[in-house]
């Protein structure tokens, strides 16, 4: 069987104006001259989706969003719908990113709420998780993780692509990175749990790792064991430590 792609996807959270979708083209160009082993995705803020998928229209470059709602319309004041992400050319999106759950108090029931809503409107889903330095420190990453993916990735997934992405909070634009018997132990624990929850649909979905992924770091951490690939925030800003990353997958 050969091994599922790889995923590589830039998160440019709350960063970029007009000028940005530059590096958007120079990530579209690079790989439509030497197409990656990886897919390469960049999600982007909701103003910069329809155009960075419009200068993008043709390349293997998938564009995302950041959020979206669970509804597909109605009353919610400054909300976006998957539909709406959908429709200005987005085909994937971040989801229950540890940012949006402690600035929000995003639960899993509405991460997995969100998951659905992806799912209907043809997003793949990113689904994150992620345990803060505290619960790392208490000894319960995994038990916090493992709960999270249970209740946050609802079997609807099953027969759509997706992916996960463990983010430890603390390793997020931090700089600081988990070892990488940290990072295998919990991408381990994070298949079995998928597997556990969906059966054979949890044995490929690409598991990402997040946190302060750069291009000194990629390769190693792509090579350890359950990686599916990088979820890459600050990395993501400049096209040439992206497609460095990117490179680091081939
Ligand atoms: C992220 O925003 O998901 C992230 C992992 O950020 P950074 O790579 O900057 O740590």
């Amino acid at each position: 069987m050969t091994a599922p792609r790889p995923l590589i996807a830039g998160n440019w959270k709350m960063y970029g104006l007009g000028p940005a979708l530059e590096e958007g083209l120079k990530v579209a160009a690079a790989i439509a001259d030497a197409p990656p082993r990886a897919r390469t995705a960049l999600c982007v803020p909701a103003t910069l989706v329809e155009r960075m998928a419009r200068a993008v229209a043709g390349s293997a470059l998938i564009v995302g969003g950041e959020d979206l709602h669970p509804e597909a319309s109605g009353a919610h004041t400054g909300d976006i719908s998957g539909e709406m992400l959908q429709d200005a050319g987005a085909r994937m999106v971040i989801i229950g990113h540890s940012e949006r759950r402690a600035a929000y108090g995003e639960s899993d029931a509405l991460v997995a709420a969100k998951t659905r809503a992806a799912l209907r409107a043809g997003l793949e889903p990113v689904i994150c998780v992620g345990e803060t330095l505290a619960e790392r420190e208490a000894g319960r990453t995994l038990d916090i993780i493992c709960g999270q993916v249970k209740a946050s990735v609802p079997a609807e997934v099953s027969g759509s692509a997706f992916a996960v992405a463990y983010e430890p909070v603390w390793a997020i634009g931090t700089g600081l990175t988990p070892t990488l018997a940290q990072i295998e132990e919990a991408h381990v624990a994070l298949r079995a749990a998928l597997v556990e929850s969906l059966g054979e649909a949890g044995r490929t979905a690409p598991i990402l790792y997040g946190g302060s992924v750069k291009p000194s770091n990629a390769a190693e951490i792509l090579q350890a064991r359950e990686v599916g690939g990088a979820l890459v925030g600050g990395a993501s800003l400049k096209a040439a430590d992206f497609l460095a990353i990117v490179r680091a997958a081939d």
